[in-house]
């Protein structure tokens, strides 16, 4: 008897440090993830602690893929899942399933649990079950929920042991849910509140924090830091032909460009109206000036199609580029000057130039 309630005494005593040991583990990615703003890390970071945490092989997250896009895609950072080339791998929120995971209190779904709400909605997520089984038939999904709503859904293969995901497993992975829901919410505002909804570039503010960021490393370690400065080339003619809404599209256009060259690390801005910005962090004059170029030459076969009449139009602009000199540039406005300059001397040279501040 006494054997028996030692075993027992010793049973609680393990579970309670487990539960302990979670407790700190939460905690842990807690602060980590909610000290990352930034979306694209903070998602390699969800899939990596998901995986750590699950002894299974494949882990992916289904998210909104903008801040204005309603669909869920699974984002392509999934790991260990082969994906059928032949199913679109998206989740619509305006259907049952969606509004099935809103509505429900439900930390995690096994397909059996899928299966169910299906038989009860007559079918209504056939499609989706069959989604999911082709990652694998034995998928876990567990939803992020933020603000009363879904922001994303981690799926998770089975375990490697083959054993189905315990009851405290899975409500450890739903803890974890919703510290990442949380993180993405918060990621999500910061990425709106920092960016130029029409164009999509980064606005002003976060354009300068970022600069004096990259300039005080140029000062302190000596790395190197570039700017580009850009104006498009008679850009009241758009507005006074077409009027506004036209002169708005040619700046999309000339925004996505910036956009699609600028590198993973480059921050596209809008400096002010028709003045677009492009810092390049760890890069020397040399490299700015292709860059710039490529840009330059982007823009300039770039064919905006008028969206009634048809008429295409076509667009170029000047840029200004300077590399920060730690002895020159101590603050922003010293090399925006610079850059500033350059940029009006390609206007004087003829406009559609890149120019050497
Ligand atoms: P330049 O080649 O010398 O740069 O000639 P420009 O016509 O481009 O001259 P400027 O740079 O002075 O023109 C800026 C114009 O951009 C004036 C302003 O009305 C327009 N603008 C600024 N912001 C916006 C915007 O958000 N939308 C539209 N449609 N126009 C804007
Ligand atoms: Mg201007
Ligand atoms: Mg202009």
């Amino acid at each position: 008897m006494q054997i028996v309630q030692d075993a027992l005494q010793q049973g609680y005593y393990e579970q309670y440090e487990k539960k302990i040991y979670d407790q700190k583990q939460l905690i842990f990615i807690s602060k980590a993830l909610n000290s990352n703003l930034d979306l694209g890390s903070l998602i390699d970071s969800i899939l990596n602690i998901s995986l750590a945490q699950s002894q299974t092989f494949q882990v992916g997250i289904y998210l909104q893929p903008e801040i204005d896009r309603h669909e869920f895609f699974l984002k392509d950072n999934y790991i260990g899942f082969d994906l059928n080339p032949n199913i679109a791998y998206e989740l619509d929120d305006k259907t049952t399933f969606i509004n099935a995971l809103n509505t429900s209190s439900w930390g995690t779904f096994t397909m059996e649990d899928l299966r169910e709400i299906d038989e009860n909605s007559r079918g209504a997520i056939t499609d989706e079950i069959r989604q999911f089984e082709s990652l694998s038939p034995r998928l876990l999904l567990i939803p992020l929920r933020a603000r009363g709503r879904v922001n994303g859904v981690i799926v998770l293969g089975p375990k490697t042991t083959g054993e189905p995901y315990l009851s405290s497993e899975k409500e450890f992975l739903s803890d974890l849910a919703s510290i990442a829901a949380i993180a993405v919410e918060n990621a999500r505002l910061y990425e709106l509140a920092t960016t130029d909804m029409m164009t999509r570039l980064k606005i002003h503010h976060f354009f300068q924090t970022r600069l004096r960021e990259e300039m005080e490393e140029c000062q302190v370690s000596g790395s190197p830091v570039s700017l580009l400065l850009t104006d498009i080339d008679h850009f009241k003619k758009f507005n006074d032909t077409f009027g506004h809404q036209i002169g708005d599209l040619v700046l999309i256009e000339v925004a996505k460009t910036l956009i699609r060259i600028g590198r993973a690390l480059d921050v596209p801005s809008r400096y002010g109206g028709e003045e677009f910005a492009l810092i390049l962090p760890k890069t020397r004059l040399d490299d700015a000036v292709r860059i710039a170029e490529k840009v330059r030459e982007s823009v300039e076969k770039t064919e905006v199609v008028h969206p009634t009449s048809g008429e295409i139009l076509r667009v170029t602009i000047s840029v200004g580029v300077a590399e920060c000199d730690a002895a020159r540039d101590k603050t922003n406005a010293d090399i925006i000057k610079r850059c500033d300059d350059a940029l009006y001397a390609a206007k004087r040279n003829g406009r559609n130039r890149v120019e050497l501040g």
